[in-house]
């Protein structure tokens, strides 16, 4: 079986959010029993010698719309995982991914749609069985497939029902689609087209990061107009938990550590939390350290938290934020940390310092009003950081309260009653107990949370299951 694992984002090559380790750790994992070759855009931004990126001296003539662009082929190999690039410059050559501080790039249906065409092509070039798409930039790969190389089977995986990938309906002619799809069983929507319906509708299975999620995004609620659609595909659609690279987030050997540590020497993990104050200007050392990382937006609760921020802030404890998102949260955290000297703001995106906090936090805050997976309370548990999250999507499938006795959940943290600020300071009162108690309760949470399997493992063979189904029919 070979399959052809196609992501907008792979790290370490390019990252925006969960994406791209979700590109990076299953392929690796699924590469240990079967062949898997990874592709993605080769952007501008990508270091081609760092990386060992190197061309294959072969184009490929894709015809979209009018046009035909001739895309060029590169390898490199992430941790053994074979990568293909496709680099076209009209796909490629951008400061940044999608969009800029104006917004979205206007022309992301030609860069994604050639890059969706370009990896069917691929597929049937280097005789690949399997295509496996992941989102909305890869989605109309599935229909493609259907239209060019019927043998292709396809499974594509859903990692946030928010991105569809909506276009006006006249970029129908310029990507060369059949006026039949514009159609409310194809991919008509509301007068638009949309990118993930493709996905959804011609892919064999189609899978989302979590079983919880998969029930939720059947319902009106967290359906993000796609409910019933889906619910019409339910047969084939399926729910798989994320992992994460347990070997790239790894307390014992992590490099970005001042102190690694495992689950015997949690003192060690102290000493990260000195150093994080230090670094931070962050003063009374004795009181515990809680941490947010993530995008400024609604779907992670940040506008809970800096509304509960003026009460937490009275507490005995330190926040520490990092991140970027949306202007006006930004904003209003930086008011906020002028008045506060235990709250420090960090703005942008950096890998090592979030691994430095990991380590150094007592607990983690995320009450996401949604959250097909997540990552973070995964990381967390991995680092022994308690999670404090809102029970939704794939945090409900891997973090239990602590006090719900639910041994079938191997993750423990505390819950929200609500998601509002009362229900954050109740949330953020239990978890100052938890760590001023003076019994061992709170250590040994850590060391169970810490021995918890949050790899791709058990994924992968969910994912090896599809597969089979698949190339079977
Ligand atoms: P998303 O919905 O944004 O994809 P996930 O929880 O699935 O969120 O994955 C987030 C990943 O990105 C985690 O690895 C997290 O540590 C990382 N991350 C998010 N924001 C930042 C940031 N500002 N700096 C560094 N890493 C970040």
């Amino acid at each position: 079986m070979k399959i052809l694992f196609a992501s907008a984002e792979i790290y370490p090559y390019a990252k925006t959010g969960g994406l791209a380790d979700v590109a990076q750790a299953l392929p690796r994992e699924l590469n240990k029993d079967i062949e898997v070759t990874s592709i993605m855009p080769l952007y501008c931004s990508i270091d081609r010698d760092k990386f060992k990126i190197y061309s294959l001296n072969k184009s490929l003539a894709i015809p979209l719309g009018d046009f035909t662009y001739n895309i060029n082929l590169y390898q490199g190999f992430n941790k053994g995982v074979k990568t293909l690039f496709v680099y076209e410059a009209s796909l490629c050559d951008r400061e940044y991914l999608y969009g800029d501080v104006r917004g979205d790039y206007r022309d992301n249906y030609m860069r994604f749609g050639l890059f969706s065409k370009a990896i069917v092509y691929i597929a049937k070039e280097f005789k690949m069985d399997i295509l496996h798409l992941n989102d909305w930039h890869t989605a109309l790969g599935a229909l493609w497939a259907k239209e060019l190389y019927p043998q292709l089977a396809t499974i594509s995986t859903i990692h946030n029902l928010a991105f569809q990938g909506l276009f006006p309906r006249s970029s129908m002619t310029s990507l060369g689609l059949n006026s039949k799809y514009y159609d409310q069983e194809a991919i008509e929507f509301w007068g638009n087209i949309n990118f993930l319906k493709a996905a959804i509708a011609y892919s064999d299975i189609v899978t989302t990061v979590s079983p919880r999620y998969a029930e939720e995004i059947q319902e009106p609620a967290f359906g993000f107009g796609l409910d019933g659609f889906l619910r019409y595909h339910r047969e084939k659609l399926h729910g798989i938990l994320n992992g994460i690279d347990t070997m790239l987030f790894n307390p014992t050997i992590d490099p970005a550590l001042p102190a690694p540590y495992s689950s015997y020497s949690l003192e060690s993990k102290g000493l990260n939390k000195i150093a994080f104050y230090k670094e931070r200007g962050l003063e009374n050392s004795e009181n515990p350290l809680f941490i947010f990382i993530g995008r400024f937006t609604k779907q992670k609760g940040l506008d809970v938290i800096i509304d509960g921020l003026p009460l937490l802030l009275e507490m005995p404890l330190n926040i520490a934020i990092l991140g970027e998102g949306e202007s006006s949260m930004a904003d209003s955290l930086m008011a906020l940390s002028h008045k506060y000297s235990n709250l420090s703001i960090l703005f942008g995106y950096d890998e090592s310092i979030s691994h430095r906090k990991y380590a150094a936090a007592d607990f983690l805050l995320m009450p996401s009003s949604f959250e097909p997976c997540g990552l973070n309370q995964l990381i967390s548990l991995r680092y022994g950081t308690l999670p404090i999250v809102h029970r939704v999507g794939g945090l409900y499938d891997s973090v239990a309260d602590i006090e719900d006795g639910d041994d079938s959940i191997c993750g423990k943290g505390i819950a929200l009653k609500s998601l509002d600020r009362n229900g954050l300071i109740e949330a953020v009162q239990r978890a100052l107990s938890l760590y001023h108690n003076q019994s061992s309760q709170f250590i040994n949470i850590k060391r169970e949370n810490m021995s918890c399997d949050v790899s791709f493992k058990k994924s992968a063979e969910r994912y090896m299951e599809c597969y089979r189904e698949i190339s079977k029919n």
